[in-house]
């Protein structure tokens, strides 16, 4: 399938690839892990299971306090535009789940409402949800107010290892995703979010509140794009996303 640059505000600095009908086994050659689309079962979707962090008033006190300091409004839903995807910079599942689960964590940067993504994939490819999809959570500065989140466990101590479960896993939930929210268009790795700016989506209110990110790695980036071919999604220019 061929690809083209767009013409849109992104051009030169993103790849788009046109929106066909995609057998979802063509996306996800991997074959492994509990969460991927077989053959014929285009409507069903992955596997995802419910896990998810405190819900309360006051992550709801704390997602608005976040979203009038960093966007100027309050925030509680969003309308996904884009999905980020990130390694934990650990190797379980329940590590990660027990550090996103409090409302509150008092960090080095001032902020109150703790980090949490939308997603948590296991390396076999287990796919939890953390909390409501369009919920909006804190694990891009400067677009969560569009973005959703995939974690994936692993990249401890910069180490790429993800896996092909994940790989696999990432591909057929980022797939259920588009087909849920049309106007999600772009897909990124963290480490890519400068130059995800090209997309027109960054806001942030707070001057040099900016995290340098390596994860996903590109290895993992590439893998996405390539199972993703087709499916009407744009992701940034491979080899670009220098920060
Ligand atoms: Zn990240």
């Amino acid at each position: 399938m061929k690809r083209f640059w767009t013409a849109a505000l992104a051009a030169a600095f993103f790849v788009c690839s046109a929106a066909m009908v995609l057998h979802p086994a063509a996306a996800a050659p991997a074959r492994s892990g509990n969460a991927f689309l077989a053959a014929g079962e285009e409507t069903t979707g992955p596997r995802i299971i419910d896990r998810f962090v405190a819900q309360s008033p006051q992550r709801e006190r704390l997602i608005r306090a976040y979203t009038r300091k960093h966007y100027g409004r309050e925030i509680q839903t969003i309308a996904p535009r884009a999905v980020v995807v990130h390694w934990t910079a650990s190797d379980t599942a329940d590590g990660v789940y027990r550090y996103f689960y409090p409302e509150a964590r008092t960090s080095a940067d001032g902020e109150e409402l703790n980090v949490c993504s939308q997603f948590l994939v296991d390396k076999d490819g287990t796919i939890y949800r953390l909390c409501p999809e369009t919920q909006l959570a804190r694990h891009a500065i400067g677009y969560n107010w569009c973005a959703i989140g995939i974690e994936n466990v692993g990249g401890k101590d910069g180490r790429d290892d993800l896996t092909d479960a994940q790989a696999a896993a990432d591909t057929a939930l980022i797939l259920y995703l588009k087909g849920k929210y049309p106007d999600l268009r772009y897909v990124w790795g963290h480490y890519q979010q400068i130059e995800a700016r090209k997309t027109g989506l960054y806001r942030e209110l707070v001057p040099g509140y900016f995290s340098r990110k390596v994860d996903p790695g590109l290895r993992f980036m590439k893998r996405l794009q390539d199972n993703l071919e087709g499916a009407g999604l744009c992701f940034p220019a491979m080899g670009s996303g220098k920060d």
